[in-house]
């Protein structure tokens, strides 16, 4: 692992044609955790590149989607492999580029495994022969699966391989042409991972890179009539400006926007939860991968009973917790992505700690941390997740107590903000968390754990509302919204 420690790494669009190097476009990339080490350089895509790219995934498309789906799955089978044995080099880069602890590193990248050979299996069972369905005598009918089109897919950088991967083996192995546009913050590590998907055997006209500013590039992806589809990860905001400039265009066909936003996630514990297995799954959830997890806690309602106790141990764990390099297996927190992260963060820290919140946080130590974008994980008390204005990306956690009578009006609240991606609800009595996990309205619900680390094809992960549009990624049905069905009626 130490030879990837120092290697430099440098990037550039991957268009189905060979573009010359410029200069003018390059991007340093330095490390989160110390902004003097260097990790490499990046070329931005141009908006004449991006466009450039749709024409030739244009002209992809026909060829790869009758390419037979045992052909298109197989190289996502290579892919896995190719992942798996790269697995040292693409962590290493995570926490390089990303900030990312070594650990979660790998869960990234078992989870791209997990993604491309789940989708490959799927695609198999649903693309490889017409269905046949029943009709009157002297007519066969069959129903078949096919590609729409040329879909764009724009990642974010919480999860610059699981996502970014997913992503786009699910729009390519349906039979669509792909336009990969990562993170500008995690572009290096996007670029290896292509690098590895040509060598499984790709065609470099069916999947392209754009790395490169979100506007710049995303405005040609969400405004040129040829793109069937968008599948985007990323902020509730960033999904309105892609679906209005969807909207917006002129003798294009109706598109596909495939969302997965933000999340205002919630856990309410009641008064006969453990309240050492409480704080165990609660620091888990709000502060692995230094919060910034779609699925991550952010809003803990604690029964009046308990509160003082979970609160009083919860002080405990925290202080225990190591931040600093995230190459460091005795690290349990790194730091967050980058300084305009940090910056939002500090803004929220200092207007709660103004108002008298600060329940607990754990240490930061400046000897570490001093030339990162560190954030020290911290708690504050809050009347309820009413209060909460937008969604604080990082290893923040809010707690807000309640009385036993008032738990359908937090239910109500929680309800009414509008987000729908993850929950948690922690008792004892099984009547109870069956009651919450009912009318708690939103895409994946945990009883008794933490509310983090979705398995593929075990616990399909997506949200509601604000939280996205569904289909759930690694779940049974992701791959029907990258496909379209044709009807074939012939008379015997
Ligand atoms: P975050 O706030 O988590 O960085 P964003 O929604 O800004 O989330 O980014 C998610 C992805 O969306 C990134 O790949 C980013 O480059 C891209 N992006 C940002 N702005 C736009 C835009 N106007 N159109 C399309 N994509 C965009």
């Amino acid at each position: 692992m130490a030879e990837f420690m120092d290697r430099e790494y440098h990037a550039k669009p991957l268009l189905g044609i060979d573009i010359a190097d410029d200069d003018s476009q390059r991007q340093p990339v330095a490390s989160p955790y110390d902004r003097r080490q260097p990790v490499g350089s990046v070329q931005w895509a141009t908006r004449e590149q991006a466009q450039q790219a749709v024409d030739i995934a244009w002209k992809a498309f026909p060829r790869w989607s009758e390419t037979p789906v045992d052909e298109r799955a197989a190289i996502l089978e290579r892919h896995a492999d190719l992942m798996e044995n790269h697995l040292p080099e693409l962590m290493t880069l995570c926490s390089r580029e990303g900030g990312k602890l070594l650990t979660d590193g790998v869960d990234e990248i078992r989870e791209a495994v997990d993604f491309c050979r789940y989708y490959a299996a799927r695609a198999r069972e649903l693309f490889a022969e017409p269905t046949l369905l029943p009709g009157p005598t002297g007519e066969s009918n069959e129903l078949m699966m096919s590609g729409k089109g040329v879909f764009a897919a724009i990642s974010p950088w919480n999860f610059p391989v699981a996502i970014f991967t997913g992503q786009l083996v699910a729009a390519a192995v349906a039979g669509n042409s792909v336009l990969a546009k990562p993170a500008e913050q995690t572009s290096l590590v996007a670029n290896r991972v292509i690098e590895l998907l040509f060598e499984a055997g790709m065609p470099r006209d069916v999947v392209q890179l754009l790395p490169g500013d979100g506007p710049t590039v995303g405005s040609v992806l969400s405004s040129d009539p040829r793109i069937t589809g968008v599948v985007f990860t990323g902020s509730t905001d960033t999904a309105q400006i892609i679906n209005r400039a969807l909207a917006a265009r002129e003798n294009a066909a109706l598109p596909t926007l495939i969302a997965e936003t933000g999340g205002m996630n919630a856990m309410i514990v009641d008064s006969t939860a453990l309240p050492e297995q409480v704080v165990a799954d609660v620091v888990h959830s709000a502060f692995q991968s230094a919060g910034q997890r779609c699925s991550a806690l952010r809003v803990l309602y604690l029964q009046e009973d308990i509160a003082d106790r979970v609160i009083e141990i919860l002080r405990g764990a925290m202080e225990e917790l190591r931040i600093g390099d995230p190459r460091d297996l005795g690290t349990d927190v790194g730091p967050v992505i980058d300084e305009e992260a940090r910056e939002g963060l500090l803004a929220h820290i200092e207007k709660m700690k103004a108002e008298g919140r600060l329940l607990a946080e754990a240490k930061l130590d400046l000897a570490q941390t001093g030339n990162g974008t560190f954030v020290a994980p911290m708690a504050f008390a809050i009347d309820g997740i009413e209060s909460m204005q937008a969604e604080q990306f990082g290893p923040l956690l809010h707690i807000a107590r309640y009385h036993a009578d008032q738990l359908e009006d937090v239910i109500d609240a929680i309800n009414a903000k509008g987000y729908g991606l993850t929950f948690g609800v922690h008792s004892r009595n099984e009547s109870f968390t069956q009651h919450v996990a009912s009318r708690i309205r939103v895409g994946n619900v945990y009883v008794n754990r933490d509310i983090i680390g979705a398995v593929v094809g075990v616990q399909p992960f997506g949200g509601q509302g604000f939280s996205g549009t569904g289909p759930k990624a690694g779940g049974p049905h992701y791959l029907l919204r990258f496909a379209t069905e044709k009807t074939r009626t012939i008379n015997t």
